[in-house]
């Protein structure tokens, strides 16, 4: 490989990604699966995916003679510890967010391509996550990882804990070679071989086939993507995850070979997997925006994580979170109080349901009474 390629690799790897590789690129190469995917509505209600399935087809309409990419993989493999009795939270959001995090080592890492390989400004782009880039496709194609059964990419040095970035860029690069020298390199499940552990650990059965995850099932989606009410049918399998899942990851035999990321790009924040679930039951505006300042889940807003908290609080069994679920019941957000009713008749409270029913009036939540056998006269 050229030696100012290696010299990137290089560079790149010392601001702090973990894996750093190259793919070229031809438009028309990847986006038939994306395709089938959105005809099937396995995207739910993320139409920002739809609306930019061109561009993911075809890197040129992104980046005018777009012609490579290069792959950043990012570990967020830390040892923090899931703590019984405390909610669950999906293991990437125990940092500060990463949109931020990451872009930063981006920022500098276009420095680098501008020195090293003598590219302008306007030579390159970069996306963490975001963008409209097959960045999963891509970095298969490089030899980042391969596509597993659970739709992620999994590397062989550090699991299915990466965050992925993609620069893509007008430079004539050299590819690395994918995990597999034969076949389609974005081929679902290429190193799973007979293993199927993640599609039969999934708690809602959101795989439909390999490598298709069908997001109106997905508990990661209904946790932190889905904005409304999350359907009946999932709460009790959402169990004590209050932000996203972890499980088809966690299952993973490969994660066996990762290392603990060296967190250059990261700022952890392993103190939030230590917050009691009656205290995030109890939170105010102000301390929501304390506590989670700098995070992903502050997008969720403080509406979002009290809905999932009321889910997790009603899987608990833990009659003693009735006081903060009752006062969740008048809370300003008809979201809110639909998810407080559901937690309030699962941990047995209907007398307390029944005072407090004379007092609402939004159709959502009064829906949510009814389900509990509750009507207004
Ligand atoms: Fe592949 Fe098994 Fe990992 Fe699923 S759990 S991605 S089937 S190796």
């Amino acid at each position: 490989m050229d030696a100012r390629q290696e010299e990137l690799r290089r560079r790149l790897g010392e601001l702090g990604f973990d894996d750093v590789r190259f793919a070229r690129l031809s438009p028309g190469q990847d986006p038939a699966r994306l395709g089938s995917w959105l005809e099937a509505g396995h995207h739910a209600d993320m139409d920002w995916m739809e609306r930019t399935k061109e561009k993911r087809g075809d890197p040129g309409l992104v980046l005018p003679g777009a012609r490579s990419a290069v792959l950043l993989g990012v570990s967020y493999f830390g040892d923090e510890a899931r703590e019984p009795g405390l909610p669950a939270w999906a293991r990437y959001s125990l940092n500060a967010d990463y949109h931020d995090t990451v872009k930063r080592g981006l920022e500098r890492a276009g420095a680098v391509i501008e020195e090293v390989m003598g590219a302008g400004p306007s030579d390159y782009r970069y996306y963490v996550d975001t963008g409209p880039v097959l960045e999963r496709a891509w970095s298969a194609r490089a030899g980042l990882g391969f596509v597993g059964k659970n739709a992620m990419l999994i590397s062989r040095r550090h699991g299915n804990w990466l965050f992925l970035a993609a620069i893509l860029t007008v430079l004539d690069l050299e590819g690395d070679p994918p995990v597999r020298d034969r076949g389609d390199p974005g081929a679902v499940g290429l190193l799973c071989g007979s293993c199927t552990r993640c599609l039969s650990a999934c708690p809602t059965d959101a795989f439909p086939r390999p490598g298709v995850v069908d997001a109106r099932r997905c508990i990661s989606y209904h946790t932190i993507e889905n904005r409304g009410v999350i359907p009946r049918a999932f709460r009790q399998a959402i169990g004590n995850r209050i932000y996203g899942c972890d499980t088809c990851l966690e299952v993973c035999p490969w994660n066996r070979f990762a290392r603990k990321g060296r967190g250059l790009l990261l700022s952890t924040r392993g103190d939030i997997a230590r917050i009691p679930l009656r205290e995030i039951l109890e939170l105010t505006p102000e301390r929501f925006a304390e506590v989670f300042r700098g995070t992903a889940v502050k997008r969720l807003k403080l509406r979002g994580l009290l809905r999932n908290a009321c889910i997790v609080a009603g899987n608990s069994g833990d009659r003693g979170l009735l006081e903060p679920l009752l006062a969740l019941l008048r809370h300003e957000f008809p979201l809110v109080r639909a998810h407080a009713v559901w937690a309030v008749a699962r941990l047995g409270g209907l007398d307390p349901l029944r005072e407090s029913l004379p007092g609402e009036s939004d159709p959502a939540v009064l829906a949510e009474y009814e389900q509990e056998g509750l009507r207004a006269s």
